[in-house]
């Protein structure tokens, strides 16, 4: 979801838990011992995200740790603010270090719709977070920041054979939404409805552009040097499109 783009570094903290676990890989992930049937499907999408977004961004893995967290060490959790965030919720923190990709043991039941692409997804999307943020990243409305990671998973689905068709069939259709309405914050079940309207519109672009515009628009964003606002971000998103960006844009009513 939403948090951790805009967090601010803080001391290093031990990124564990009690009796985890520990399986290596290039993003390694730590488990509790009871979840390690668990842990091999997690670690098995890891390695597939991390394969595939090294080829597509053209940089290396990110220095991050993934957790799968179960559900009574959630409020143990590494993150930024004192109080637990809401169960079930993946999300990406830099209040450790290194940074770590924070995985539920369950998907809260707002991540619709339910799939074989919904958890895979979910993982990709924060694993892409963590490639992106590997360099500093300015400010950047909260629609543009969501939409990266979206099109990134959806690449490494499309990539894996996943059937994003039927995953976006599922979607519940969302009338008067649109993508650049999504500020990040609100309850989690509009944050849902804008995610899967991103993800809509991700694979919309790829279909029509080809997977080029996630590197050109990630490399675009980390040379960027000051507040990115809402204009800036219609130009570098038509730009890293390629020719006719801006037309195609202008003709996609959930844009
Ligand atoms: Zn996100």
């Amino acid at each position: 979801m939403g948090r951790g783009g805009n967090s601010v570094a803080t001391p290093p903290n031990p990124v564990t838990l009690p009796g985890y676990r520990l399986w290596e890989g290039d993003v390694p992930l730590l488990y509790p011992p009871h979840l390690a049937d668990q842990a091999r499907e997690v670690q098995h999408y890891l390695t597939q995200g991390t394969d595939v977004l090294s080829e597509v961004l053209a940089v290396g893995p990110p220095d991050a740790t993934a957790m799968l967290v179960a559900n009574e060490g959630w409020k143990n959790a590494p993150r930024e603010s004192g109080r637990p965030y809401p169960p079930g919720l993946p999300y990406f923190t830099r209040s450790v270090a290194p940074p770590a990709l924070v995985l539920p043991e369950e998907l809260s039941p707002v991540f619709q719709p339910r799939t074989t692409a919904t958890l895979p997804l979910a993982i990709w999307h924060e694993l892409a977070h963590a490639f992106l943020l590997q360099r500093e990243v300015v400010k950047t409305p909260a629609w543009l920041g969501e939409f990266l990671p979206q099109a990134a998973a959806v690449i490494v689905a499309r990539r894996m054979g996943l059937s994003m068709s039927d995953h976006l069939n599922h979607i519940e259709d969302a009338p008067g939404l649109n993508v650049r309405g999504f500020e990040g914050r609100g309850e989690a079940g509009s944050q849902m409805l804008h995610q899967n309207l991103l993800l809509r519109f991700a694979t919309a672009a790829l279909e029509e552009f080809g997977e080029g515009f996630l590197e050109r628009l990630s490399r675009a964003l980390w040379d960027e040097d000051e507040i990115v606002d809402e204009r800036r971000a219609e130009k570098l998103l038509a730009a890293a499109l390629g020719p006719c960006g801006a037309e195609w844009l202008r003709s996609r009513p959930e844009f």
